[in-house]
């Protein structure tokens, strides 16, 4: 239900009142809109890791209630007076970060998410005015035009929602180290972010290789475009392909043994992080020093590149595997997930919320 209220929106949301709480449905307001805000009627919202790095506040600094949430995929509802980009029934989505001071060299590049003030996180981050930010488990939000981009009209609403986060984490690394004919890359982990990470990987033509801890993914791997699939549980793996690759995407949620994996690596080949667990990594400097390798991060992705993700996802047919699920089963896919007992992203439909 949405009832105006100052002018404000009233929306349900799904919410844990503290770190590791169950989910509770409750409202909350979205500010009024300004002259360059949309307000975007919800309709599927994607379950990232992060969200359960974030909620169970394994991070640090959570701040609660938490309503999580950075995959959103929507329908423009209402405009404000100024808004050029969007009109009232367009698909849209809106992903990891919602504003940005726009005037630094990052945000001025198209690079938001490095912003020297401070990215505004769609959740659990305070915007500019100092007010809590709400995220996409929830029927309505607030965001100003910038901060959002338009869905293809070939890409369904609820397999586009991951890709808002999980689409873009995986696209802009690939595409910074270069990922193309005559490379050789490993994605390493295939959940939600590992599984679109290898349709992209080869629809930019790099050889691809998965390596995941056991052999149960091997068929869908190939079906999303692998070339080679590795158990990492079996110790052969990593001799079988030393030296092997040009660049390695690591997209696991918990600590890897890192020397192993650089140990993959060719000269000058690169391990680029996605994956945050939250304890430090641990590395002996010869790994790097024996084959000039690097390890490098990367932070999801800019908004342009946002917009150039979905369309080349349109493009090349780039679907993520989702498995929809009601408002009410929320607490029990974050412990699927964390099981890896999903293929391969969960999603919320919100029009049970
Ligand atoms: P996910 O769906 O849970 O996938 C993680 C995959 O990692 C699992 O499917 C599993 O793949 C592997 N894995 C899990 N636990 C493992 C363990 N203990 N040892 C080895 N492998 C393990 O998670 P996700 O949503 O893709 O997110 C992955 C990570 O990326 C999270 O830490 C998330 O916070 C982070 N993230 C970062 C950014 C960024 O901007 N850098 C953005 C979004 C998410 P296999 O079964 O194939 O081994
Ligand atoms: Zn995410």
């Amino acid at each position: 239900m949405c009832t105006p209220h100052n002018n404000k929106t009233m929306t349900r949301v799904l919410s844990v009142p503290s770190a590791k709480a169950s989910f509770e449905q409750t409202t909350i307001e979205r500010r009024e809109l300004r002259p360059h805000d949309v307000l975007i009627d919800i309709k599927f919202s994607g379950i990232c890791h992060s969200d359960i790095h974030s909620a169970f506040d394994e991070w640090g600094g959570g701040m609660f209630p938490m309503v999580p949430g950075h995959e959103i995929a929507g329908v423009v509802e209402a405009v404000g007076s100024e808004v050029t980009k969007f009109t009232v029934g367009d698909r849209v989505g809106v992903g990891c970060f919602v504003d940005s001071c726009g005037e630094c060299e990052y945000c001025l590049g198209g690079e938001e998410q490095y912003c020297t003030k401070g990215v505004v996180q769609t959740y659990n981050s305070l915007d500019y005015d100092g007010n809590p930010t709400y995220g996409g488990y929830s029927q309505k939000i607030v965001v100003t035009e910038g901060f959002v981009v338009r869905i293809p009209d070939s890409l369904e609403m609820d397999v586009a929602s991951p890709l808002l986060c999980a689409g873009i984490t995986t696209y802009s690394p690939l595409k910074h180290w270069n990922a193309g004919p005559g490379k050789k890359v490993a994605i390493v982990g295939m959940g939600g972010l590992g599984h679109v990470a290898i349709q992209f990987a080869h629809a930019m033509g790099a050889e691809v290789t998965v390596l995941s801890r056991s052999m149960n993914k091997k068929e869908e791997a190939l079906s999303f475009g692998a070339d080679h699939y590795f158990a990492t549980s079996d110790p052969d793996t990593f001799t079988q392909l030393t030296g092997r690759f040009d660049l390695i995407l690591n997209t696991v949620s918990a600590n890897l043994d890192v020397n192993g994996y650089l140990s993959m690596l060719r000269v000058d080949g690169t391990l680029v992080n996605v994956g945050a667990p939250a304890e430090p990594d641990q590395y002996s400097v010869f790994s790097l020093i024996m084959g000039r390798r690097s390890i490098a991060g990367s932070l999801v992705g800019g908004i342009r590149e946002t917009q150039e993700m979905l369309d080349f996802a349109a493009e090349h047919s780039i679907t993520p595997m989702i498995e929809v699920i009601n408002a009410g089963q929320v607490d029990e896919a974050y412990e699927r997930v964390l099981r890896s007992d999903v293929r391969y992203r969960f999603v919320i439909d919100i029009a049970t919320l």
